[in-house]
């Protein structure tokens, strides 16, 4: 059975006797790139090439970069733990034209790579192609063969992407895998498509188009490839797994978690061993890339992955701090690939206990405020946006962790009510500052908490809040 290591040497060993760079993953803090928070998809590091802004000494490339969704406009967080294909941290495969080859050899590639050399049955595989694109339907069917009902055409905008508001554009093709009548879902474009029946393996984009301000188009003359497929969901299906958390490395990250908590990997558990070993690989890989633990931006969003996790082992029993214990698993697992997390393991480690350590004391208390809390109320009602509020100033929950929680009761909170006592908070403290001649420096204080948005920066200072308690 191949390993998820095995998987990558293939992908890229595929692409490079068929001519491609071997280019190395690019850290998951963006080098050029201040609007986007994470790096989310394998074509970031190559943007100038595909706008035609830089050249290098190479047309055709391959990688397998990291990815976090957890935040902005992919935001995988709250799937984690819920569905079989997603995580906040996994690999992105894919192989890149820079005004190279187009649409005929990268079906041509992909169709190749799955069916011959990871022997994938065709039965099982269908596609999506823009409804407008005939010309990659027509390829599909020539190159793979496909009968027109596995040929199915979209016209949202899954299957139209666009690198900004402005800039390069195009249709796109997906390729799924049918896991079977078992399994809960519908082929994509149905009603049922956000079942894990039908997974989506691997997503080509054919960028053929530039938008400009005015919303016209027109068609580029450098023709791109970007190609991107997850290496965690096509090694499940080549482990003979329906679920990505059945994977070798996921797998031994979970049995990791289920001995340090002394609890059955398997078990009630199960839920929140998965949670833990995603969030262990979001964090350290995030650690290991230079973003520490704050109270905002990349920082917060770090921050939060963290104490959801360890919510997650309070829940499984824990006591003693846990996630730290785990990161030696994830080094053996990974740390061949991606020498950095190696080099950083004791920092991470140290973060880890640092974190968890701080963080138990309130985790505690602001969980027994909350069943508190909930015992007051009717059995569907939300819970109210000032319980939610006090949480979070007081006792270090963000608002996501809240949520978390409440998920698994079938509620939610009432946000509006939340935003509202944060307003009012706010208010307060301004009226405290004025006429003390800093209000210059309140008004850009304010301005950095309101860019980062109300739910995504933890304002007041909860280290001072913790250190109180
Ligand atoms: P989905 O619809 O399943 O959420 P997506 O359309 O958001 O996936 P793309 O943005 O097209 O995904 O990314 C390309 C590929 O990366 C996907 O086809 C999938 O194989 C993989 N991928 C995307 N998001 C995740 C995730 N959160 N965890 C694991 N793999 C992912
Ligand atoms: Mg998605
Ligand atoms: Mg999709
Ligand atoms: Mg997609």
């Amino acid at each position: 059975m191949p390993t998820l290591n095995d998987i990558r040497s293939t992908f890229l060993g595929y692409f490079d006797r068929n001519d491609h760079r071997v280019v190395e993953s690019s850290p998951l803090v963006p080098r050029n790139d201040p609007t986007l928070m994470f790096t989310n998809s394998g074509m970031v590091q190559f943007k100038n090439l595909f706008t035609g802004v830089e050249k290098r000494d190479y047309v055709r490339a391959t990688s397998s970069q990291k990815c976090v969704r957890a935040g902005g406009k992919h935001n995988d967080l709250d799937n984690v733990g819920y569905t079989a294909r997603h995580h906040t941290f996994f690999e992105m495969m894919g192989n890149f034209s820079f005004g190279d080859y187009f649409k005929d050899e990268a079906i041509h590639f992909a169709w190749e790579l799955l069916t011959r050399d990871f022997g994938l049955d065709k039965s099982k595989l269908l596609v999506t192609v823009y409804h407008t694109d005939d010309e990659a339907a027509n390829i599909w069917k020539k190159v793979a063969g496909l009968p027109d009902d596995r040929i199915i055409r979209i016209a949202t905008d899954d299957n139209f992407w666009s690198m900004g508001a402005t800039g390069p554009c195009g249709p796109c093709s997906e390729i799924f895998y049918d896991h079977g009548p078992e399994i809960w879902g519908g082929p994509p474009g149905s009603a049922e498509e956000d079942g894990d029946r039908f997974i989506e393996i691997w997503n080509l984009v054919f960028m053929q188009n530039e938008r400009f301000e005015d919303g016209t188009q027109r068609d580029l003359d450098m023709q791109s490839i970007d190609t991107g497929m997850g290496l965690e969901r096509i090694g499940a299906l080549l482990q003979g797994k329906h679920d990505n958390y059945d994977t070798d490395v996921m797998r031994a990250l979970i049995e990791a978690s289920a001995h340090a908590t002394n609890t059955d990997a398997d078990g009630p558990g199960n839920v929140h061993h998965r949670v833990i070993a995603d969030h262990l690989r979001s964090t350290s890989f995030l650690m290991a890339d230079g973003v520490m633990p704050s109270n905002e931006g990349r920082g917060y969003v770090l921050r939060r992955i963290m104490r959801r996790a360890m919510r997650h082992a309070h829940l499984l029993g824990a006591k003693d701090p846990v996630m730290y214990r785990l990161v030696p698993s994830l080094v053996a697992q990974m740390g061949q690939a991606f020498p950095e997390l190696g080099r950083a393991q004791g920092m991470i480690e140290e973060s880890l206990r640092l974190e968890e350590t701080r963080f138990k004391q309130t985790l505690d208390r602001g969980l027994g405020l909350l069943d508190e809390a909930l015992q007051g109320l009717d059995a569907d009602a939300d819970l109210p946006g000032e319980t939610a509020f006090k949480l979070y100033d007081t006792f270090g929950f963000p608002l996501d962790l809240t949520q978390d929680a409440l998920r698994e009761k079938g509620r939610g909170v009432d946000t509006a009510g939340f935003d509202a006592a944060m307003a009012e908070q706010k208010a307060k403290a301004r009226a405290a500052w004025s006429g003390s001649g800093e209000a210059a420096d309140a008004d850009i204080w304010y301005d950095i908490a309101e860019a980062s948005g109300v739910t995504d920066f933890l304002g007041y200072d909860t280290e001072t809040a913790e250190a109180q308690i």
